[in-house]
């Protein structure tokens, strides 16, 4: 119950960022209970018309009624900025432990650091460059598996409003606008900045083990895509994951994380499953390598949605995610800082490694 209200109180946030990209059609007609009562608590402060896509509305819908109506469900614990898992890591393997100093017979540099790099010789095989245990693959399981990731947003998209508000394919009869700016920190920086860093590192992690990639923008200058053309790009690559990644826009206080599905099942109730099953995953992985579910949206982590475009027209498996709320001083300055996108972008790729390795 007080999930259910918690949501709906707070939906007027998430327009701030991803719903904003697609709330125009102001209500589906076939919603639950909790999206319905977000749907209609997203309109309201924001006609979440054409002319609603710069920055300013976003900001000003969002941090108006969410946060006094806040009930603070739960208070998740506060996600500290564990810092990065070193990737080259040695594993934890048992008998290497012999060597540690006994290689220094020959005095021949003065100072001789002991062992500066032990790991890459150590790691003949099954190198897990991520230390947490929500990923057991091994080299090549996942090699030829394809991921499409979209970083939410583009950098010209504020200086391009025709383009950016004009009506797209939404799904299921509606329309969206083409895309929006995004949100920011107070202080300025950009949610499409954010996805775009965060992108390009969980690009880099799934390509080590031998993913292809593939991405819906290719720089952070650009304009849109639009949420139509990011969907098609995935089913085009017939993705065995989609990856959509977005910083939300809500009251201080508001932390965590969120994974989005689509509720409507776009492709069926089998891909849904699919869908549903990699959002877990991440949610897991996600959580293990440091980072908090939500303490104002979802459910432990995850939200079913029925008003997203980009879910509602990918047939693959595809999930939305909301990294944290960039309005909130503690989660934005996980978010500014590299480190924190690094976390983020671990924790994700643990996930989707995690989920490829089962499908
Ligand atoms: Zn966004």
């Amino acid at each position: 119950m007080s999930l259910v209200v918690s949501a709906a109180l707070a939906a007027a946030a998430v327009s701030a960022c991803a719903a904003s990209t697609q709330v125009a059609s102001p209500s589906d007609g076939s919603l639950s209970a909790d999206t319905s009562a977000s749907s209609s608590a997203a309109s309201a402060p924001s006609p979440a018309s054409a002319t609603r896509v710069t920055a300013p509305a976003l900001s000003a819908s969002a941090d108006t009624g969410a946060s006094t109506a806040e009930p603070s469900t739960e208070q998740v614990p506060v996600p500290a900025p564990v810092p990065v898992p070193v990737t080259s890591e040695a594993p934890p393997t048992t008998t290497t432990v012999t060597t540690t100093t006994t290689v220094t017979p020959a005095p021949a540099a003065p100072p001789a650091p002991p062992k500066p790099t032990p790991a890459p010789s150590k790691t003949p095989e099954a190198p897990p460059p991520i230390s947490t245990p929500a990923t057991p693959v091994a080299n090549g399981q996942v090699s030829g598996k394809v991921v499409l990731i979209d970083p939410g947003h583009n950098g010209a998209n504020g200086a391009n409003p025709s383009t950016i508000n004009a009506l797209v394919d939404a799904g299921f009869g509606e329309t969206k606008p083409c895309n929006t700016t995004g949100t920011q920190t107070n202080d300025g920086y950009a949610e499409h900045s954010f996805t775009w860093s965060v992108a390009n590192s969980l690009k880099a992690q799934l390509e080590a083990q031998g993913v292809t990639v593939v991405m819906t923008r290719s720089s952070d200058d650009g304009v849109g895509p639009c949420v139509n053309v990011r969907a098609a790009k995935g089913n085009d690559a017939k993705a065995d994951a989609v990856i959509s990644i977005h910083g939300d826009g809500s009251s201080e206080g508001d932390r965590g994380f969120y994974v989005m599905t689509s509720e409507r099942a776009p492709a069926g109730s089998d891909m849904a499953a699919l869908s549903l099953n990699l959002a877990g995953t991440v949610r897991d992985a996600l959580v293990n390598n440091g980072s908090s579910p939500a303490n104002y949206l979802g459910s432990n982590g995850l939200w079913k949605r029925s008003d997203l475009a980009g879910l509602n027209l990918s047939v693959r498996p595809t999930v939305m995610l909301e990294m944290g709320n960039m309005r909130d001083s503690k989660d934005s300055a996980l978010m500014k800082s590299a480190e924190g996108r690094q976390q983020f972008a671990t924790g994700i790729g643990n996930g989707v490694l995690a989920y490829l390795a089962a499908h």
